[in-house]
């Protein structure tokens, strides 16, 4: 089945064709089957067997109809890739042939051997049994490959024989759960009773690189670590700002379109697409979705992103840094409340009703992400990230929330019992009585400095790294909300007058946690003096930023909701911390390797041709003679440091204890990395492009 967008195929009859998804089921399943499954979906009622063998059965004759030989239970082990093992869905007969089989049980649970992903210690060795469990909540989907291969995928959970979560899915589904009950609270406090459930939305923008194949294929350090490790600065980098939503070249639509292909079969709601700041830098932003749905979409975005980008030659490249001097990549996650009838609770909306419930919503942000800023920076720590955060990149360490002058001040007003100043003059206003004026709806551009920014309807988590899985983050968020939500709804449960127990909550959290709030320039020097004044935490790096993870004050926080318990969330820690030294590990290692083994022969090549020249016109070397002086004590300096950084290196791998292994990876061999690029930089200006042995930041970047 090769679906592709032409004349005979629409767009909207090519969106989710590979989806088995409500209206297939609809068509496919008895009346009763798909009533049984849908309790299941969406009020989280247990799924009985007969169900799932007849559901299972469905899925595998649709499935079969669409080329499938295969089925895979689809996981997300703390990697932070996705994992898949394939099973034919054939059974030998008795005479000697097969039959396609799949059963409810093979549907609902599968047991892969699991010895080989991190478990951080929750799983034994000797019990490296894990177990998948099918999330019916996010829809089974056909996988195609180059090859020809269709694969029925089945979204999973993946846990360990005692039920302890061994992946990102399953927290974050526990956290939806959360956040939902007390959200739920709330809104009955404030008299909703037609809403039954509280989703948390996400809608994930993704910034990428795209860089050709063919020099990608010479540099062992893009293969290795996913980003340049040395390299001069081209002649151009995005100074110009002629990039950002400039014309997107025929070679790069083309990619884009045959994403959008993919994503879209996918039922991935691939929406917008452009050019991002950075020369060969782009942005691909679908249509927001329920969060663990779009924690699946975007694990096959980048997926997809990949496997696309290699059939036009090119290589996608998701690393948060790829290349030194222009800027990275990240992914905003764009985060909301919704309530299953429709309402979006980050939206002002426009009566005083819905104004009271938002101001609620706000103040429970205020207060979450203030209270546990040290946890959202964590769940952004990865070495790659490290050249984003805290370095001079968008957005900074320190963790603030823009919420645009306007609502800002009007907050402030109400608290201090001022007046609000609305089209038709200026007034006392009431919470819950009398309506806000309309807030300007906000443009993100308006404030791209800001690491958590309200966009209107919703807030724009910014820190979250452009490789990264975005189940952290929101595991994190929907948590942190839910202890907020859960207060605010014991104060409303209880109060006599739920308006003035509000302007109460709203005059306490701006007191307590109002020094979260910052509209300005997040880039400067001056907020870096100010949030410090304010006790903001500025935490520039992986290592001490994951140590939120094993505060007493995050054990409580996930083991109160019932998202991760002690022992998984230290689990993270180790699990996280060691994965920091190991890529950075690597990073030494392929370092290392490109000095000793292309640059130093290269540059003594060149040393060669001088030094022949210099004999062959004697007298009038001067000029070649000194660019030898020059050659010779850069080389000589780089002898000094690759031989430092690999005794560095050595050091650290030395170290049992990964807290201190990472942190001699930081402050050692990371910056044994870093001295030796600004030699081999140097050097790489002074020689010759056709002795240089790898493709230059002009290639990479603007030769696509
Ligand atoms: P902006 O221009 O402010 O970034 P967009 O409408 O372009 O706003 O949205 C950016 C991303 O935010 C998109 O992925 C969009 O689907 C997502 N988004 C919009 N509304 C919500 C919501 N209620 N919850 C989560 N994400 C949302
Ligand atoms: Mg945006």
């Amino acid at each position: 089945m090769d679906k592709q967008l032409n004349g005979s195929t629409s767009l909207p009859e090519l969106f989710g064709s590979n989806v088995f998804n409500s209206k297939i089921m609809k068509e496919r399943l008895p009346k009763e089957t798909y009533k049984a499954l849908r309790e299941t979906i969406d009020r989280g009622a247990a799924l009985k067997p007969e169900v799932a063998a007849v559901v299972a059965n469905a899925m595998k004759d649709w499935a079969i109809e669409h080329g499938a030989t295969h089925y895979t239970h689809w996981f997300q082990p703390l990697t932070g890739a996705t994992a898949e093992k394939h099973d034919s869905f054939i059974a030998p007969t008795s005479e000697g042939g097969v039959i396609m089989e799949f059963s409810g049980k093979q549907l609902i649970q599968g047991e892969p051997d699991a010895s080989s992903f991190p478990s951080g210690g929750l799983r034994a060795t000797f019990e490296a049994r894990g177990y998948t469990a099918w999330d019916c909540t996010s829809p089974a989907f056909l996988k195609e490959d180059a090859a020809g291969n269709v694969t029925l995928t089945i979204p999973t959970a993946f846990c360990s024989y005692k039920g302890e979560a061994l992946d990102k899915k399953t927290p974050l589904l526990r956290s939806m759960e959360a956040v939902s009950k007390q959200a739920l609270r709330v809104l009955r406090a404030l008299g909703n009773a037609t809403s039954n459930r509280i989703i948390s939305t996400v809608g994930a923008e993704q910034e990428y690189f795209l860089v050709e194949k063919e020099y990608y294929m010479q540099r062992l350090d893009l293969i290795s670590c996913g980003r340049t490790l040395f390299g001069a600065p081209a002649p151009k980098g995005q100074e110009l700002e002629d990039q950002y939503f400039g014309a997107i070249k025929d070679r790069v639509s083309a990619f884009m379109k045959d994403l959008d292909v993919e994503l879209w079969k996918m039922g991935i709601t691939s929406k917008t697409k452009h050019n991002e700041v950075a020369p060969a830098q782009f942005e691909m932003a679908p249509v927001f979705a329920t969060t663990n749905i779009a924690a699946d979409h975007n694990q096959l975005v980048m997926e997809t992103m990949q496997k696309v980008a290699l059939r036009h030659g090119m290589i996608c490249l998701l690393h948060e840094k790829p290349y030194a001097g222009i800027n990275g990549s990240g992914k905003h996650n764009n985060w909301s409340l919704g309530t299953d009838d429709g309402l979006n609770l980050l939206d002002p909306g426009s009566t005083p009703g819905e104004n009271a419930q938002f101001l609620v919503f706000v103040c429970a942000l205020i207060k979450a992400v203030d209270t546990h800023a040290d946890i959202l920076r964590a769940t952004c720590g990865s070495s790659g990230n490290d050249h984003r955060l805290g370095a001079n990149e968008a957005p900074p360490a320190i963790i603030s929330i823009f919420l645009g002058q306007e609502l800002t001040d009007v907050l402030i007003n109400l608290a201090s019992g001022g007046k609000v100043c609305k089209k038709n003059g200026c007034e006392v206003l009431k919470i819950g009585v009398d309506s806000l004026p309309e807030l300007p709806k906000d443009n993100t551009d308006r404030n791209r400095t800001s690491p958590f920014a309200f966009t209107g309807n919703k807030f724009e988590f910014r820190m979250v790294g452009s490789s990264q899985s975005i189940s952290g983050p929101n595991v994190a968020l929907n948590t942190i909300a839910a202890e907020a939500l859960d207060e605010i709804a014991t104060r409303l449960e209880k109060a006599k007058d739920v308006n003035a127990e509000i302007l109460a909550i709203l005059k306490e959290t701006l007191q307590a946690h109002g020094r979260v709030i910052f509209n300005g320039n997040n880039y400067s020097e001056e907020w870096v003096k100010e949030a410090e004044k304010r006790g903001l935490p500025n935490t520039r790096n992986t290592v001490d930023a994951l140590k939120a993870f094993t505060t007493p004050k995050a054990s409580k926080l996930f083991a109160k909701y019932k998202v991760l318990s002690k022992e998984e969330l230290h689990s993270r820690y180790d699990i996280y911390v060691e994965q920091y030294a190991k890529h950075i590990n690597i990073e030494a290692q392929a370092a290392t390797q490109m000095v000793r083994r292309q640059y130093i022969p290269a540059v003594i090549r060149f040393m060669t041709e001088l030094g022949n020249s210099v004999n062959a016109v004697g007298k009038y070397g001067a000029v070649q003679k000194d660019l030898l002086a020059q050659i010779s004590n850069l080389l000589g300096s780089v002898t000094k440091k690759v031989a430092k950084l690999e005794e560095e290196t050595k050091k650290a791998q030395a170290i049992d204890k990964v807290d201190k292994q990472s942190a001699a990876y930081r402050d050692k061999v990371v910056t044994a990395v870093t001295s030796l690029r600004a030699d081999i930089d140097a050097l790489e200006a002074l020689t010759p492009r056709d002795i240089w042995p790898v493709p230059t930041y002009s290639d990479l970047l603007f030769k696509l």
